[in-house]
């Protein structure tokens, strides 16, 4: 393909131009372009600005003859390859040494025979060809091996090519950068010197991601600078076939940084988790403290109240009928205050008793039974608001009757006691899902503004005052509780006015 293309001149040299006609008749169809020139000054000018595959000299020209111009043209060293062929009639030897001392290549005798003159310089014609060609592919091997160079050093990593022995063959700057060697020294030496594990087949066998023949990704190793000194590194293996044989490459990565901040994030995880364990500790150390103090205290508390409550009725039947003025109010205001002191003392109770019971207690608990019971504990409230209830049939579920009972009772007692001015028309319904019972107590009641929703389930919080609505602040607080401790949640669903809807869920297995 290049022979065809490359152009191709010959430089046909002599004083007279009677000859160079002849000559150039001679070499007619012969494949190159022929340049003429009419002295050996001529010559040389053409030879500076052009290239030719062979030179045909005149050896007798007037002012500076052939060997004075072969001389001239091997002086000069873009002209000094050139092959020349002299044209002389002399067959003397002393003329051929000088000659060929000149670097001729050939010599044709006058008279010239055109085939001779063509078949030799058919040679040089093919054989500049040739060379142009050779040329060519050697600019364009040397731009490949650049571009796989640049390659090599703009990788990231260090990379090593060697051969199956471990023998290093190539090697880029970051590889010396990495390993504190020259590019020299490593040359020849093997791979084991600066990576002591390096194995192809172990390093093949022993990862996950082995692609075909040797591949190896991320395999971590320890690297040997020259000083001795090691780092962590992570390899990377590949192969392919050169002429002479297997041939592997080896990226390097410098993995130091990031071994460090895996360290620093595993020390201060161990750190974090021993933090969480200590505080855990705590907090469960001082639940339970605060868990027997309330449980203390309320019992405690509960025993005078009783008796103040006890006396004040007593003191009331005494002396009823003879107390003048605010008396008799006072008592009662004394009888009021210590049965609610009562009612919050037994939340109280109720509430710290949550907290010092496990799971271990829970049986299978019939919903249905557990929601009778909660309706025969607030009989009379439901007679005297004319509360009408209406159930689902609910499941059985894992957990403790009583609470399951004082959920239903709490909410249930709030329907009526947050009633509208209508009857109380309270539903409970059941709904499910794969992995839990969806549970809701309906009424149309009041409502609830947006804001309180998750208030209300705050100990003591409470939206209505006392003479409104007698309470403690503490049912919704203990249903949540005991809604959490069976694995559940519990939120409500309200708009003043509108009546509300408390959804509790229980798991299902
Ligand atoms: P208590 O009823 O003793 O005040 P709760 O914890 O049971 O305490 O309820 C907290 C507050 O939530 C109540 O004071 C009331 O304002 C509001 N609330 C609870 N249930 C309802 C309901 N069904 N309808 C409207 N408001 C309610």
């Amino acid at each position: 393909m290049y022979v065809n293309e490359r152009p191709v001149k010959i430089l046909l040299v002599d004083d007279r131009p009677e000859n160079l006609v002849a000559l150039e008749a001679s070499l007619e169809g012969v494949g190159g372009e022929l340049v003429l020139a009419g002295s050996g000054t001529e010559a040389l000018r053409h030879l500076l600005s052009d290239e030719f595959a062979a030179v045909l000299l005149d050896v007798k020209m007037p002012d500076m003859d052939g060997f004075e111009t072969a001389e001239l043209i091997r002086s000069r060293p873009r002209s000094r390859q050139i092959p020349i062929i002299f044209l002389t009639a002399y067959r003397s030897d002393a003329h051929l040494f000088r000659g060929y001392d000149l670097g001729a290549v050939d010599f044709l005798f006058k008279p010239i025979i055109p085939e001779i003159l063509r078949s030799k310089v058919s040679v040089f014609v093919e054989l500049s060809r040739n060379a142009g060609v050779l040329r060519d592919q050697a600019t364009v091997l040397k731009r490949e091996e650049e571009k796989l160079r640049c390659v090599l050093e703009a990788a990231p990593d260090g990379m090593v090519m060697c051969h199956e022995n471990g023998d290093i063959a190539l090697v880029n700057s970051r590889l010396e950068s990495l390993f504190h060697y020259s590019r020299h020294e490593l040359l020849g030496r093997k791979i084991d010197a600066i990576i002591p594990d390096w194995n192809r087949n172990a390093a093949a066998n022993e990862q996950a991601d082995v692609y075909g023949d040797a591949v190896v990704h991320g395999r971590e190793l320890t690297g040997v600078r020259r000083d001795g000194t090691t780092f962590p590194v992570e390899i990377s293996l590949n192969s392919f076939e050169d002429l002479d044989g297997p041939v592997l490459i080896t990226a390097i990565r410098d993995v130091s940084d990031r071994k460090r901040v895996d360290e620093e994030i595993r020390n201060l995880n161990t750190e974090l988790e021993r933090r969480v364990q200590r505080r855990t500790e705590e907090l469960l150390r001082s639940n339970e403290e605060l868990a027997q103090f309330a449980y203390a205290a309320s019992h405690d508390i509960q025993e005078p109240m009783r008796v103040v409550s006890l006396y004040a009725q007593l003191l009331d039947s005494r002396l009823k009928g003879q107390l003048h003025g605010d008396a008799t109010q006072y008592l009662g205001y004394i009888s009021e205050n210590a049965k609610r002191m009562q009612d919050v003392v037994k939340d109280v109770l109720a509430l710290s008793r949550l907290d010092s019971q496990g799971e271990e207690h829970f049986s299978k608990v019939d919903c249905n039974i557990a929601l009778n019971e909660a309706l025969a504990n607030l009989e009379q409230k439901i007679v005297d608001a004319r509360a009408r209830i209406v159930s689902d049939r609910l499941p059985v579920v894992s957990g403790d009757a009583l609470q399951v009972t004082r959920v239903f009772q709490n909410l249930i007692g709030n329907a009526i006691t947050y009633r509208s001015e209508a009857d109380p028309e309270i539903r409970i319904k059941l709904d499910s899902t794969e992995s839990e019972w969806l549970f809701a107590v309906q009424d149309n009641g009041i409502g609830i503004a947006p804001d309180y929703h998750e208030l209300i389930f705050g100990l003591f919080k409470r939206l209505h005052s006392r003479s409104e609505h007698p309470g403690t602040g503490l049912g919704l607080a203990i249903c949540k509780k005991i809604v959490t401790h069976h694995g559940g949640r519990i939120w409500v669903e309200s708009e003043p006015g509108h009546g509300s809807t408390f959804r509790f869920t229980l798991p299902r297995h």
